[in-house]
């Protein structure tokens, strides 16, 4: 039954079993429909109704052209990427995407660094970061997409920066573009009728398109979904707790080298080896449980305590949550040891080693100090 009725937004073939591929619609309202009915799928659906493009994943093919047909245009490119989750957003392979384009780095959420850290620092960490990825960006702006003040600012700069051309906003998913996307349109209010919804060319992704001052026009593309990101494993509940809202409060812990600290179930911090006493700042969500405990009752105490003590993941998803793994760290420099899409550990010892643990598939990764 229903099995080769086409969208009529993109023309996918419509189907039920993969959210992820072109043509989903869930099967409660595919098996309603009959060949008469014009049908869109959810992707189109959405696109049309709420101007909003869907995710996708890097690998897929669909994706791969958009970025082909990308790299073709003379436009800007903007990478609009997660202060938070910096390495979880971070696009490898943006740089060839790219062609011969100019990139901008758009680090968002920079209202939840504490602040008193100064702007010019965290550009210069963040040029940093990306040149390490073998990003060569054209320019590096801190926005805070919550704020129509700090968009109003980044349009201003965007006019100069892109000298004439089109701009298309790139990122993952969770770092903000659709906030991002959001303000704009309602800066560009007055224009809002012809913010057209369009498809990139023998592709089944939709774009958004806003109109600029010149004959141009700024085009939000598919959020790229990471497998790795944390929020995968995590119901709505459990996002909001580890999803942080307002500037994060640094907490910070003078632990011995047999001491652990739980962040909720989701990761564990050992100082595993050193001479003395350290102190160790942590950078997560401020409604986030950290609890300390000596390394050797760790293990009993996750295995007895998860989605209870130890929350989020809640007894529900704790079952989901995949098993954790354990990475370990010589320090040498002030560093900070990142949980991909929780936060960071941040110390100035060095000579120490230290471990980190967080559910297999999910990155924890060192690198130098922030803040
Ligand atoms: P997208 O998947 O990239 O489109 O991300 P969303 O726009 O849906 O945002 C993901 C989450 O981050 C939401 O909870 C937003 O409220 C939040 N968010 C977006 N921009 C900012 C920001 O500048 N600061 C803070 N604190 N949160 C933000």
């Amino acid at each position: 039954q229903n099995n080769d009725l086409s969208c009529i937004g993109c023309g996918a073939l419509l189907q039920s079993e993969d959210k992820l591929k072109s043509g989903f619609l869930p099967a409660s309202v595919l098996n309603k429909k009959n060949s008469e009915d014009p049908i869109y799928c959810k992707r189109c659906f959405r696109l049309r109704h709420y101007n909003e493009v869907q995710d996708i994943e890097l690998s897929d093919d669909d994706f791969l052209n958009m970025l082909h047909e990308l790299s073709v245009e003379d436009a800007l490119i903007v990478n609009v990427v997660d202060l938070f989750d910096f390495s979880g957003s971070i696009i490898s392979g943006i740089q060839r995407f790219a062609g011969n384009n100019p990139i901008l780095i758009v680090a968002n959420k920079s209202d939840l660094l504490p602040k008193s850290l100064q702007n010019g620092k965290v550009r210069q960490w963040v040029t940093e970061q990306v040149h390490s990825y073998g990003i060569r960006p054209q320019n590096v702006y801190l926005t805070s997409a919550l704020s129509k003040k700090s968009v109003e600012d980044f349009m201003q700069n965007l006019d100069k920066e892109r000298q004439g051309r089109d701009v298309y906003v790139v990122g993952t998913t969770n770092v903000g573009k659709s906030t991002l996307i959001n303000q704009i349109i309602n800066i560009a209010a007055d224009t809002e009728n012809v913010i057209t919804t369009s498809y990139f060319p023998g592709t089944t992704l939709g774009k958004i398109e806003i109109p600029l001052d010149d004959d141009k026009i700024l085009v939000d593309t598919p959020g790229i979904i990471q497998k790795s990101q944390l929020s995968h494993y995590l119901d709505a509940k459990d996002l909001k707790v580890v999803t942080p809202r307002k500037e994060v409060k640094p907490k910070t812990y003078q632990l011995n080298d047999d001491q652990t600290l739980f962040f909720g179930g989701l990761a564990r911090f050992d100082y595993v080896m050193g001479e003395s006493k350290e102190s160790f700042v942590c950078y997560v969500s401020n409604e986030l449980y950290t609890h300390r405990t000596k390394t050797e009752k760790a293990d009993e105490l996750y295995e007895t305590q998860l989605g209870k003590l130890l929350t989020p993941p809640n007894l529900d998803s704790a079952s989901e949550l995949p098993a954790l793994k354990r990475y370990e760290f010589k320090i040498k420099e002030p560093s900070d040891i990142v949980f991909s899409g929780l936060g960071w550990v941040s110390t100035d010892a060095s000579d120490i080693i230290v471990a980190g643990w967080a559910p297999a598939g999910v990155d924890v990764t060192i690198r130098k100090q922030l803040i």
